[in-house]
């Protein structure tokens, strides 16, 4: 049987004029702050693609970027004005911050109504819970969205999700629970990762170590997404992270030819969530919190 390649940018893409449509819908133009410290290329590449995607769809972006020896109080005054700013409808600070900030006190200073990112206390607690008017964090409802493109139903499934990050980890492993999966959750202390990935029916992999995932670790049938990106040297210039070559955490030449799906890597998750992170945006913005 053919292998199903689920292709984000062409879901993205599929679904782009419905919230065109939910945007227009507004009686305002939304803002989303994008606050970066420092000047790390990584964030600024990320940063660059949310800033294609706003204009993309009508929202306007306000890239606030400080200097890397910012301090913490000096940067909680900025996310303050931003929280009263009437005419900002969404706050992202850019991970990873600085060592010497206090990463979790920064995220809890933005207004729970505006945590695009789903990251403050009040957020995760709300999403844990599996709550109706939960925001998600992007990469968690991205997936969920393209398996749903594709009627890949996470209900009764078994999935394993190898990495248990706060960012991407955690929020997947809470999604694929509140959608009744049974889940298994994977991360660098996990002994034999083979059996655990091959006894899934989807195997959803975060941890970012190119070809971690090989033919050993899967078997006829499953559906494999690949959430890692790994910028390696190349010629190869794509415009999901501008000017750089990327790879998954799968050997998607030799795991596709087993399985019945693959994410690939670009095109596969990044481009869905960047389109969730705007989602939940407009469901800020109509008030879902
Ligand atoms: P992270 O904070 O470094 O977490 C990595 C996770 O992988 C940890 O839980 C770690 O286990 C686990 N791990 C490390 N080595 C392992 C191994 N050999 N076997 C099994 N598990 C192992 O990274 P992250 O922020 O979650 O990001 C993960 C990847 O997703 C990165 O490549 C990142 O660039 C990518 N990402 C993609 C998107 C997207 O939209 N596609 C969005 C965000 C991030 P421990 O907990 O035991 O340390």
């Amino acid at each position: 049987m053919k292998t199903i390649i689920l292709d984000g940018k062409a879901t993205r893409d599929s679904l782009i004029p419905g919230l065109v449509e939910r945007v227009k819908a507004l009686s305002y133009v939304p803002t989303l702050a994008i606050i970066q410290v420092g000047d790390r290329p990584d964030s600024t590449a990320f940063i660059g693609a949310k800033k294609r995607f706003a204009q993309r769809i009508g929202v306007k972006e306000k890239h606030i970027q400080t200097t890397e020896s910012i301090s913490q109080g000096e940067l909680l005054d900025i996310i303050k004005e931003c929280n009263a700013d009437g005419g900002i409808h969404g706050i992202i600070v850019q991970l990873p911050l600085p060592i010497h900030l206090d990463r979790d006190a920064i995220i809890n200073a933005i207004d729970p109504k505006k945590d695009v990112d789903a990251l403050t206390a009040f957020s995760v607690k709300r999403w844990y819970e599996g709550r109706e008017d939960a925001i998600l964090p992007a990469t968690a409802r991205g997936i969920r969205t393209l398996l749903e493109a594709y009627k890949i139903e996470l209900f009764g499934k078994k999935v394993t999700v190898i990495g248990r990050s706060m960012l991407v980890g955690k929020p997947v492993i809470t999604m694929c629970l509140n959608e009744e999966a049974t889940v298994t959750v994977c991360h660098s202390k996990t002994k034999d990762l083979a059996k655990e990935t091959k006894s899934a029916d989807i195997v959803i992999v975060a941890v970012g170590k190119p070809g971690l995932i090989t033919a050993k670790h899967v078997k006829k049938g499953q559906v494999i997404v690949d959430v890692g990106i790994n910028k390696v040297t190349g010629e190869k210039l794509d415009d999901e992270i501008e000017g750089a070559r990327l790879v998954g955490d799968v050997d998607f030449k030799k795991v596709a030819k087993k399985v019945s799906a693959i994410t690939p890597v670009p095109g596969g998750v990044g481009p869905m969530t960047v389109y969730s992170l705007f989602e939940n945006l407009v469901d800020l913005c109509t008030g879902r919190v």
